[in-house]
């Protein structure tokens, strides 16, 4: 078949996922539930800041959709990351194993913490961090000294944490990676923005590492606005990273007494009122989006093309559906086709190693990394009422 008609037959088929609609966007949100009754709650009570119920019932919530023993109200998925590698004990001039396959916040989440990221392959079909580039690069590149940490024998810096990215919300092979880091001494978080509702051999995405992260964005599965989770089965971590997210004040009917360098990241109740409203519809949000991914995975196998997803014994919250082009031309093609058509669709992220903030930041041959930036695009995903 040729590229013109058989992206013309994408289009249709994707725009009959959306009848009645002249322009399929990404990904919007879906307010079907007790959004407004809630957030009027917050404004007729007063308390619309960070303090309120809503804060308490959207970290209960997080505890319950994800088995995790503690989860902390975020202002956004950026902060939660950057507050979860400083409890988790990343220090400036440290280095943070990651992908440069990934979306910026991950990288902008190390730089805060005045560490480097380091760039490690992922895998062709998770899309996220390769535990067999991992090990290579760290038997190749690292060595355990003497105090028990990792150091990276080019640069001298201390390896302490590695931070890998679930793609899409398609869980990566997070035990390998975690296995690989325990016997070299590194932290594990994972940035699990992308994959609220998804769980890898029954435990949820974010719940494997010491820490995780999740991002109630716009774009995203659940949104309320903007806010953020952190996650830790750690009690000590979990109250540290509250008190670190409320300006590091000691608690104290009057006084204002800070005992460190702390920060604004608490999620307001305003928006805790709208995440708790829409964590409540999660289970409908999944199935929804479960069964348009299988449409999709259907129809694109008859196509002959490739789809991103879930490993068996993983679970996917497909966010966002992924199709692989044969090569950077089609994915061109593919993307002006759509676009000018009424069907919004994206490429996936350029490699971080290309932009100018991270351009001289180690990596490995990023070999599944590139090829990946150069054919996969996210096609239209929403909830469909
Ligand atoms: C959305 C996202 C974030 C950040 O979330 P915000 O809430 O927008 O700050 C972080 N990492 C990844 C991979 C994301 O997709």
């Amino acid at each position: 078949m040729k590229s013109k008609e058989r992206n013309e037959k994408i289009v249709t088929f994707i725009k009959d996922q959306f009848p009645g609609k002249e322009f399929i966007p990404l990904h919007v949100p879906y307010f079907g539930g007790n959004e407004k009754k809630y957030v009027l709650d917050t404004i007729d009570s007063t308390f619309v800041s960070s303090i309120g119920a809503y804060v308490d019932k959207f970290e209960e919530l997080i505890c319950q959709i994800t088995g995790c023993r503690h989860a902390v109200a975020i202002v956004n998925g950026t902060n939660a990351i950057h507050l979860a590698m400083i409890v988790c004990g990343t220090k400036p001039n440290d280095e943070v194993l990651t992908q440069a396959l990934t979306f910026i916040a991950t990288c902008n989440a190390i730089s805060y913490t005045g560490a480097k990221p380091v760039f490690i392959d992922v895998d062709k079909d998770t899309m996220g961090m390769s535990p067999s580039a991992l090990s290579n690069f760290l038997e190749k590149n690292a060595e355990k000294r003497s105090d028990g940490f990792t150091y990276n024998k080019n640069t001298g810096r201390r390896i302490s944490t590695c931070l890998p990215m679930h793609t899409f919300g398609v869980p990566l092979r997070i035990d390998k990676i975690a296995a690989i880091c325990s016997s070299w001494n590194i932290v594990l978080v994972e940035d699990s923005a992308e994959s609220l509702g998804s769980t890898f051999n029954g435990k949820h995405t974010g719940t494997i590492g010491k820490a995780g992260a999740f991002s109630f964005n716009g774009n995203k599965t659940v949104t309320c606005g903007g806010g953020g989770a952190l996650i830790t089965n750690d009690s000590e971590l979990a109250k540290k990273a509250k008190h670190l997210s409320t300006q590091a004040k000691v608690a104290h009917q009057w006084e204002f007494y800070h005992n460190e360098t702390g920060y604004n990241y608490r999620m307001p109740n305003l928006n805790a009122a709208l995440a708790c409203a829409q964590l409540e519809q999660l289970p409908f949000f999944l199935k929804n989006k479960r069964e348009l991914a299988h449409r999709y995975q259907a129809f694109f196998a008859q196509m002959g093309m490739p789809t991103h997803r879930e490993m068996q014994g993983s679970e996917a919250n497909y966010w966002l559906n992924a199709v692989i082009l044969d090569d950077l031309e089609g994915r061109n093609e593919f993307l002006e086709f759509t676009n000018a058509n009424g069907v919004m669709t994206r490429p996936i992220w350029q490699l971080m190693n290309r932009l100018p903030m991270f351009n001289d930041c180690e990596h490995d041959g990023l070999e599944n990394s590139q090829w990946l930036a150069d054919r996969v695009v996210n096609i239209p995903s929403s909830f469909r009422p």
